[in-house]
């Protein structure tokens, strides 16, 4: 545990993130009061701040910077680094290094938000307090710093989140809906979209490492919970980031809701991605039977049943479909390769098939065209 002494109160984090939801809860009454309900125009502005600013901390601050699992163009990295300011989660470089440290030193206590200080702690109390050891030297982020777009973000942190996050929302509410509009949206785009978009992050921080499944991994307390996902752009299956944290997925099944995966990919289909990694099929199973032989034999283990003829038995298996696996997608890939092949063949024959049709209604022209010749010329003769 860390010292005592070295720790104390973050009054800039704690005012704000205490004053937040008091402002955003009063501002919704009073908005309600006063002016109107909400409605269209509030609720689609809503919508896609929260999309914005959500997905630029889920994909861009975590996904592409902490972990650099896709490359992105230089028009991505700018909107990330201007909505995820605009979510007040710090600076990408503030934010990649706490997070970097999280990931190695999971559940120790040089874990910026280890869930062993309980709930509160690392859900919200890292922020409000201070600790010495904690203070950021970013010599874990210095591929960060190369980039001229992230230190621009972080040299203008605050100012960027006010006009993205605050003055952006109550701007178009005051184009679409004068006064009322504007109001209706910095209340609604604003603050309670800032409030909605910290807990979802900082669920991820403390519920999705006590509550949920571990298929993957025991190693550390990360867990797997679809309700979390749900609420996180996809982020609550954490215990498959954590054993495979280069992935560019959380949800690896097409089935798992992940809308920072289906972002990623759509982007990569318009250009704007590439080198999107993920975890080879094979080594997912190898983690999951491994877990399953895990969980399966500490039951046995209870009971004093020796697991030993189980594990020869586990270990001609998995590697077996190891094999078949990694095979399978080997076979797929050269599959994909021939069927390229054979497009390209059959695309070539088509082309010189197309030359020589042309070809040949050049001759044909020049056949009219001598029979016309010919016609006019015995006319004439006659
Ligand atoms: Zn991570
Ligand atoms: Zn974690």
């Amino acid at each position: 545990m860390p010292e005592i002494e070295t720790v104390r109160i973050n009054w800039l984090n704690s005012i704000f993130l205490i004053a937040t939801p008091i402002l955003a809860i009063t501002g919704i009454i009073l908005h309600w009061i006063y002016f109107n309900p909400p409605g269209f125009l509030e609720l689609v502005v809503f919508l896609s701040l929260y999309f914005a600013c959500g997905l630029s901390i889920t994909v861009g601050y975590h996904r592409l910077f902490s972990h650099r699992s896709h490359n992105a163009k230089w028009p991505l990295v700018l909107f990330y680094a201007i909505f995820g300011a605009g979510s007040f989660q710090n600076s990408i470089i503030e934010w990649c290094s706490d997070h970097r440290k999280h990931h190695k030193m999971t559940d120790t206590e040089n874990d910026p938000y280890s869930v062993t200080r309980g709930f509160w702690y690392s859900h919200i109390g890292w922020i409000l307090l201070e600790e010495q050891n904690f203070s950021n030297d970013f010599s874990n982020v210095k591929d960060l710093q190369q980039s001229k777009i992230i230190m621009w973000q972080h040299r203008n942190i605050f100012l960027i989140g006010a006009l993205s996050g605050l003055v952006l929302p109550a701007a178009i509410g005051l184009l679409f809906g004068g006064i009322t509009g504007a109001v209706g949206c910095f209340v609604w785009s604003g603050l309670a979209r800032v409030v909605f978009v910290h807990h979802g992050t900082f669920l991820i921080n403390s519920a999705a490492h006590i509550w949920g499944t571990q298929p993957y991994s025991e190693e550390d307390s990360s867990r797997d919970s679809f309700w979390l996902a749900f609420l996180t752009f996809g982020e609550g299956y954490h215990n498959f980031h954590h054993t495979f944290q280069a992935d560019y997925r959380n949800g690896h099944k097409w089935y798992h809701i992940d809308p920072s995966k289906w972002w990623i990919k759509s982007f990569k289909i318009i250009g704007l991605n590439s080198n999107l990694k993920s975890t080879p099929k094979h080594s997912i199973e190898v983690a999951k039977v491994n877990m399953k032989f895990k969980k399966s034999a500490e039951k046995l283990l209870r009971r004093n049943i020796s697991i030993h003829k189980f594990e020869d038995r586990l270990v001609n298996c998995r590697d077996q479909l190891r094999s078949y696996m990694y095979e399978i997608q080997k076979a797929k890939q050269e599959l994909k390769k021939k069927a390229v092949e054979s497009k390209l063949a059959v695309k070539s024959k088509i082309e010189k098939l197309k030359i020589s049709a042309k070809s040949t209604r050049n001759d044909l022209r020049q056949l009219f065209k001598d029979m016309k010749y010919e016609y006019r010329h015995t006319k004439m003769v006659a």
